[in-house]
């Protein structure tokens, strides 16, 4: 039995179904390894020892690769000197004058530890400042895990969704209908910076879809809401609507922002900074030092390497290969997204059969990716580690030619 199996075997015995949430490996196709016991630069090796090129970078916190050393140095020294005090260290000023000075949005910063702390904690302030109860979202968006926002509602009540109208993404007139349903009660509109819901193609934001939207909350007096936990860091540093020339009232980030360390970030406009002084909203391990030198470190180094252009440089290399690949095995593929947050679906695929196929072949061939959802680049990825994971895609390709025949 390999490792892996016989960990899930008695992972099984001591937490309900062996694994919950995303990464339950379950839901992620054959062959799929469950643990992991190590990562270095863009590569991570699984519990039995097989490494691998990584396209999802930790389902997104890894940015600027697995040990980076500049914020493993700087989590040492902090661990070295306290991370768990009796109120935060001096970085938490420091990291928070840094996201002022990065995100031209930012006239403040509240921090806190997952990506669902930061858009629950945006809502609480938007709500604050509005005396409003409702939140304009896009149907199918993923926000987070608590009550009012997760995917399933198994554990939940009716009432603790009451509060969303959904409109659709990149349709500025459903967004005006849902805010007419509202009856002047909308306190936010929340929205990602391009649509990247689970199983589907990905979707830019129409530029005139992201500057309506400013206009509507702007003309209904509710606040805008980036959800930019899945975006953030890769795309501009400033922010990903920054990308557009469009502000929002409060960004939410968390994932990429500490290059693996647990922390996540809202930052507010100066017009919310008195509703965001009376929320109550806190947690035991939300002022520890140490992801926060971890992420002024990786604030630090995105910008003085120019992250975002590396990973840029690597999505596009990835974007191009696979498309030369699909057209030289006879598939017609879809590549969405921005190419630093790439997906690739069959054309009329709609089982995932070949998805799921292509993706454990990868798998097979020391290519990480995912066959439903968005995958991630870091600034890790080199010319060459990308060229070694085209390798990989393009003997997939062939293998999904002779289980599937050409399109
Ligand atoms: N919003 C978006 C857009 C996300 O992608 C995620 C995580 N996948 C979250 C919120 C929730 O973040 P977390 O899992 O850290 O709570």
């Amino acid at each position: 039995m390999s490792i892996d199996a016989s960990l899930r075997e008695r992972a099984a015995r001591v937490v309900p179904g062996g694994m919950y949430g995303h990464l339950n490996a379950a839901l992620h196709g054959p062959g799929y390894p469950q643990f992991f016991v190590g990562g270095q630069g863009c590569r991570q090796l699984d519990a039995d020892g097989r490494e691998y090129i990584d396209l999802m970078c930790s389902w997104g916190p890894v940015v600027l690769g697995h040990r980076h050393p500049a914020v493993e140095a700087a989590v040492t020294a902090q661990l070295a000197a306290g991370d768990c005090l009796n109120g935060p260290g001096p970085v938490y000023v420091e990291l928070a004058e840094l996201m002022v000075e990065t995100v031209p949005q930012a006239d403040w910063v509240m921090f806190s530890k997952n990506g669902t702390d930061a858009t629950t904690q945006a809502l609480m302030v938007a709500r604050a400042a509005t005396g409003r109860t409702k939140v304009l979202m896009a149907h199918g968006s993923y926000h987070g895990a608590d009550p009012w926002c997760t995917p399933s509602p198994s554990g939940t009540t009716p009432s603790e969704r009451a509060d969303l109208i959904e409109y659709t993404y990149n349709d500025l007139a459903s967004a005006e209908e849902a805010a007419a349903r509202a009856e002047g009660d909308v306190a936010a509109i929340i929205v990602t910076p391009f649509k990247h819901d689970s199983f589907e193609d990905q979707e830019l934001a129409a530029p005139e879809f992201a500057r309506g939207l400013r206009a509507l909350a702007d003309r209904i007096g509710a606040a805008l809401v980036i959800d930019d936990v899945r975006g953030g860091w890769r795309l501009h540093l400033g922010g990903s609507w920054e990308t557009l020339g469009v502000r929002p009232d409060l960004y939410a980030f968390s994932k990429a922002m500490a290059n693996g360390h647990p922390i996540a970030a809202v930052t507010g406009v100066d017009a919310l900074r008195g509703p965001a002084q009376t929320i109550y909203s806190t947690g035991s391990f939300w002022f520890n030092a140490a992801p926060m030198a971890a992420a002024k470190a990786t604030i630090e180094t995105l910008r003085d390497i120019d992250g975002v252009a590396l990973i840029e440089r690597a999505g596009t290399r990835l974007r191009e290969g696979l498309a030369a690949q699909a057209a030289s095995h006879g598939f017609v593929v879809n590549q969405t997204g921005p190419v630093q947050i790439p997906w690739l679906s069959f054309e009329g695929d709609t089982t995932l059969d070949k998805g799921m196929f292509w993706a454990s072949a990868c798998l097979r061939e020391g290519v990480y990716l995912h066959p439903w959802h968005n995958w991630f680049l870091s600034a890790a990825h080199t010319d060459a580690d990308i060229d070694r994971a085209l390798l990989g895609t393009d003997a997939a390709f062939a293998r999904l030619r002779e289980e599937f025949g050409a399109d």
